[in-house]
């Protein structure tokens, strides 16, 4: 196997940063037919901070100098048996011991173990495909040996991806990238079955570091394995523990802000390990952003408004793939939308799609519900806010509360809405009425954080689609052979890509046709894939 040179992508090669795509090989039986990919590479903006200069309020699952703003975005689980008031006691002060006598854990009640492993078993439904590995491994644990440190939501389906990679051979140790994220009876049930899993909802900012530290700095049992979300256990190891990355085989990164901050790492000659940019999976991208969102959106806006959306007329700000996601299910509702755009090629989409593409000021007075999803600041500012009409809702899909302008911290030069003549009235959870001298009122969705990772759940099935690759990327980084991958970002194999979505198809019993020998010729394709070219945009 040897390792492909870059080649650039076209399109995205002038603002993003250099990222190698790498080969991928049958190296597992269950991996039926792995074959070499084509290399690109992909570049991110200069202005991407590095761990040690992060900014404070942008990112999903940013870092932040002390907590990431991820880490206190708020998140609901989904279905808590528990929240952090049931025990005015902090974990950290229990002494907890699971019934084989382990207390290599600290969660918040280990008893509600058993109402965790019926919440693991029901994502299990959902998530056949990491099922499938298991079964597919046949114990051949490719993972064998791998000793992997995680910090990520803690979630029944993040629970069936660390049972997955326990199934395929793996030792973890892991925490929460969220202080409010974590399902604790999911989290009993890991530590019940022996998963070292220091993490619960509610936790501070010490906790927060505390339990991090506690997963990497454990006596006779060393990381050789990182899979973050965020970015913040990758920090904490830099900052802490850089020795331990002399065993460390790779870092598989999930989010966007992460793998900024990887890639800036990578730039600045600092990265000392391989990194698998997950987040630029198309199985992520085409998966988690689009379909994630199209499910969600009115998820979160009715659980928080009971909003009837036909004939509402809706403004969506960013017609990407969490736009094109919203807008399609608010159109199947029966709303008007009006789409912002700032690339003329999203905006054709749009009006291709039968959306009117206008500027916010143009409809700002006479919409019923804002939705930003841009990734972009200060898209809503306190102008169109004092413009909007009574009972406008205004909500947040992007990954941060950067969209709305919300705080004055973010402001240089709005006023935004924390001013004083503004009145905030909490209505329900996640819900405040901002209510002006005169007596409107603009409904305001959790404080303009992510919609929904706040205020609904997100479907199982998406959630399986990236787990699953975060698992193919564990196994290609842990068993690759020295010298294919350098200490740079890459992203999955196309093959790999493809291996996902096959893994998922016999859910929907969906049967691929085979390329004929002749029709492969004429394509000039290999008959088991990858059947599109890396640049191809799907
Ligand atoms: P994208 O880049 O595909 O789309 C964003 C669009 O916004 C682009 O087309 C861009 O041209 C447009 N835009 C930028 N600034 C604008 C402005 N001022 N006015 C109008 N349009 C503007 O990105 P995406 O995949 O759609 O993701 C968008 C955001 O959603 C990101 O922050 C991403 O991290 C987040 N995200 C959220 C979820 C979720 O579950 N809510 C899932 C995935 C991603």
């Amino acid at each position: 196997m040897s390792m492909p040179d870059a080649m650039p992508l076209p399109g995205v090669g002038e603002e993003l940063k250099q990222a190698k795509e790498i080969e991928d090989a049958e190296k597992y039986s269950f991996m039926a037919t792995v074959t070499k990919a084509p290399k690109k590479q992909i570049q991110f903006a200069d202005d991407m901070q590095e761990f040690t200069k992060f900014p404070t309020k942008t990112g999903r699952r940013s870092l932040s100098r002390s907590i990431s703003q991820s880490s206190t975005d708020s998140y609901s689980s989904a279905a808590s048996y528990t929240d952090s008031s049931d025990d005015e006691v902090s974990p950290r002060e229990k002494q907890q011991t699971n019934s084989k006598g382990s207390s290599n854990f600290c969660v918040k009640n280990i008893k509600q173990a058993e109402f965790g492993r019926r919440e693991i078993e029901i994502a299990e439904q959902d998530m056949s495909a990491l099922i499938s590995l298991r079964k597919r491994a046949q114990g051949e644990k490719p993972l064998a040996g791998a000793k992997i440190v995680g910090c990520t939501h803690i979630t029944a389906q993040t629970a069936v991806l660390i049972e997955t990679l326990c199934a395929l051979g793996a030792q973890c140790r892991w925490s929460a990238c969220n202080i409010y994220s974590t399902q604790n009876e999911v989290a009993a049930a890991l530590a019940e079955a022996g998963v070292a899993v220091f993490a619960w909802k509610g936790e501070s900012e010490d906790d927060f570091w505390w339990c991090i530290d506690r997963c990497v700095n454990m006596d006779g049992w060393q990381a050789n394995m990182i899979l973050d979300d965020g970015g913040d256990l990758t920090h904490w190891v830099y900052k802490k523990y850089p020795n331990v990355f002399k065993k460390i085989r790779g870092i598989v990164e999930e989010s966007v802000t992460g793998v900024h901050r990887l890639y800036q790492l990578s730039k600045a000659g600092k990265l000392c390990v391989p990194a698998m940019n997950v987040n630029d999976s198309v199985t992520k991208q085409k998966f988690d952003n689009l379909y994630c969102c199209r499910e969600s959106i009115l998820d979160g806006l009715k659980r928080t408004t009971d909003v009837m959306f036909g004939g509402k007329q809706v403004v969506v700000c960013g017609y990407g793939e969490v736009g094109k996601g919203c807008c399609a299910a608010l159109k199947a509702l029966g709303a008007i939308v009006y789409i912002t755009e700032i690339d003329p090629i999203c905006a054709l989409q749009a009006c291709m799609d039968g959306f009117r593409v206008v500027k916010l000021n143009e409809v700002i007075r006479q919409v019923d519900v804002v939705i930003t999803c841009t990734g972009n600041k200060n898209v809503v500012t306190r102008e169109h806010l004092d413009r909007m009409k009574n009972s406008c809702i205004v909500c947040n899909m992007g990954h941060s509360n950067t969209e709305i302008d919300v705080s004055t911290v973010l402001s240089s030069f709005q006023t935004s809405l924390r001013t004083p003549e503004l009145t905030w009235e909490r209505v329900r959870s996640q819900v405040d009425h901002v209510i002006w001298p005169d007596g409107k009122r603009v409904v305001l969705l959790a404080e303009g954080r992510l919609l929904n990772l706040s205020c609904s759940t997100v479907p199982t099935f998406v959630l399986s689609i990236t787990a699953t690759t975060q698992a193919l990327a564990l196994i290609e980084l842990y068993n690759a052979p020295e010298g294919r991958y350098k200490q740079d970002v890459y992203l999955l194999p196309k093959k790999m890509d493809e291996y996902v979505a096959s893994l998922h198809l016999p859910s929907f019993d969906a049967h691929l046709t085979e390329l004929t020998d002749d029709q492969a010729k004429y394509l000039g394709l290999n008959k088991n894939g990858p059947f599109k070219p890396n640049y191809y945009r799907y």
